[in-house]
């Protein structure tokens, strides 16, 4: 089983926190889609013979600036290059300042079942300061929109710990998502990335990150009040009600093969059961289009995963997600690979970071709140 992901860089407007790939100005759509098509075409024989796609995901960017037809395009190449198993979960990320319901219904029709409206606050004062093209009506008519349209699987995305939020004003985030009814909700806490117009406010002092006591409490109320309201937490940021954890996060948190085209986009593609290789393409839609016009991959850089990184990413990953399972990484690298962090993760069950049980060595809700340090700790 596999994964694609399809990086769609245009952005209607570019957010003052953002540091993914996109760029505002569309004049290169089509030039940009003619060099996906071309990388479909070229990408599929990476796969190994018959493995087949069991999830696809449109991320940016915003990937909703395309039109049905245009979707419907990328989906015959991907069908005629690849194997996309029946079931397959489809997801498009949505702003929702850039759907409508007609728009929406020809979205669902052209093959997605699965929808991410990135909707970050119900406050707009908050979308402003984040500058963010919606308002917080606007959010809720276009996850209403996405129901009618015949969507079952709509996840809702949030952002906590804005500057000088109070437990308050987040519960109430909280509380306006629930009441929407999606099926999954993401919620990360604001990260102040560089070279982006938000770290450039935090250094001259326009605006002050909240403290890190104050974000960690916001993050408690996410997990209680999303798990009060029955969204099981299965990674550090995103819940889920029973039946729709996202099938695509846990292909990229379980080493599946994932092939990601468009510029910025990682790939990863196992070549034996405990190594494998990981490659990303150019961070410029300009060079991007103009390596696919001469028949060339994007690629801007590789690393090989050996043995050691495998088990280094394996415990990362597994622990941010639900858990390290002990059947899976015991034939892979013997019992006794945990033998000599036994007292240590003794130490950590009695601090209440981690539990084990049925082979498994997951995360308590306070571990997730310091994930790196739990995962630092079992592999040092
Ligand atoms: S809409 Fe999304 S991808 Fe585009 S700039 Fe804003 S946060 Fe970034």
């Amino acid at each position: 089983m596999a994964s694609l992901y399809l990086h769609i860089p245009f952005c209607e407007h570019k957010c003052v926190y953002c540091d993914f790939y996109s760029i505002e100005n569309m004049s290169s759509m089509d030039r940009f889609l003619a060099a996906l098509e071309r990388e479909i075409e070229l990408r599929a024989h990476r796969l190994p013979a018959g493995e087949s796609i069991e999830t696809i995901f449109f991320g940016g960017g915003t990937p909703s600036l395309l039109s049905a037809s245009q979707f419907d395009r990328i989906f015959s190449l991907i069908h005629k290059h690849f194997c996309v198993t029946a079931d397959a979960e489809i997801t498009c990320e949505s702003n929702p300042g850039t759907v409508e319901l007609g728009k929406l219904r020809e979205f669902r029709a052209a093959g997605f079942n699965r929808i991410s409206f990135g909707i970050q606050s119900f406050h707009d004062d908050d979308l402003k300061f984040l500058t963010r093209i919606h308002t917080a009506a606007e959010a809720e008519r276009a996850v209403g929109a996405a129901q009618t349209a015949g969507f079952d699987n709509v996840s809702c995305d949030l952002i906590f710990a804005l500057p000088g939020q109070t437990p308050e004003r987040w519960q109430e985030n909280l509380r306006r998502a629930v009441a929407l009814g999606p099926h999954h909700i993401s919620a990360y806490a604001l990260i102040v990335e560089e070279q982006t117009p938000l770290a450039t406010m935090v250094k001259n002092k326009l605006v002050a990150p909240l403290p890190d006591e104050e974000d960690a409490a916001l993050y408690e109320i996410t997990i209680s009040t999303l798990t009060a309201h029955g969204y099981g937490q299965y990674e550090v940021s995103n819940f889920a009600r029973p039946g729709f954890r996202s099938r695509h996060n846990f292909n990229y948190w379980n080493h599946t093969d994932y092939i990601g085209l468009g510029p910025s986009a990682h790939s990863f593609c196992k070549d034996s059961p405990v190594t494998g290789e990981r490659w990303w393409n150019v961070r410029s839609i300009q060079s991007y289009c103009e390596a696919l016009e001469k028949g060339v991959f994007p690629v801007a850089g590789k690393e090989s995963i050996d043995r050691e990184k495998f088990f280094t990413e394996e415990i990362f990953l597994g622990l941010r997600s639900t858990g390290i399972d002990l059947r899976k990484l015991y034939p892979l690298y013997g019992e006794d690979v945990f033998t000599h962090k036994k007292e240590e993760m003794d130490r950590m069950e009695q601090e209440g970071l981690l539990r084990r049980q049925n082979n498994m060595i997951s995360l308590t809700s306070r571990g997730y709140a310091v994930c790196d340090e739990v995962a630092g700790r079992l592999i040092l």
